[in-house]
């Protein structure tokens, strides 16, 4: 897939388009879904420019991935999930149901979570 650098995520990254911001550095953006799912739910999304973790995996630098699980586990303890537990999705392509084509995992919480698949 390529990236499809209109897609609503870099729209977010670049300034065009507002976000309920959680947390930021270098490496990442992390903001609250819009439409969320459960009492806590958070998108966290890389800078660069990755169509869906495969991509990410594969193509991003040992930096950018680093980063991106510290912030992971800083947003989650941050936002109180570690205390009861949460759940990580990163959805990808048509099968997994992905709808923004940029690498993004959601953590949901902040009550329980359901089962795995609904
Ligand atoms: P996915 O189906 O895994 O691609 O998830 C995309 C998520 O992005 C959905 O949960 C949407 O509610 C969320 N979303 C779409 N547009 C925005 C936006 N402008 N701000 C925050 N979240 C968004």
């Amino acid at each position: 897939m390529t990236y499809d650098d209109n897609n609503i995520f870099a729209k977010i990254l670049n300034g065009d388009i507002p976000c309920d911001k959680v947390y930021e550095d270098e490496h990442v953006l992390a903001f609250r879904d819009i439409a969320p799912q459960k009492k806590t739910h958070v998108l966290v999304i890389p800078k660069g420019r990755y169509t869906d973790i495969v991509d990410f995996g594969s193509n991003a630098s040992p930096e950018e991935v680093l980063g991106f699980y510290k912030a992971v586990a800083k947003i989650a303890k941050d936002e109180g999930l570690t205390t009861n537990g949460f759940r990580s999705i990163a959805n990808t392509g048509e099968f997994g149901g992905q709808e923004v084509p940029h690498f993004h995992m959601h953590l949901l919480g902040g009550e329980p979570v359901g089962k795995m698949v609904g």
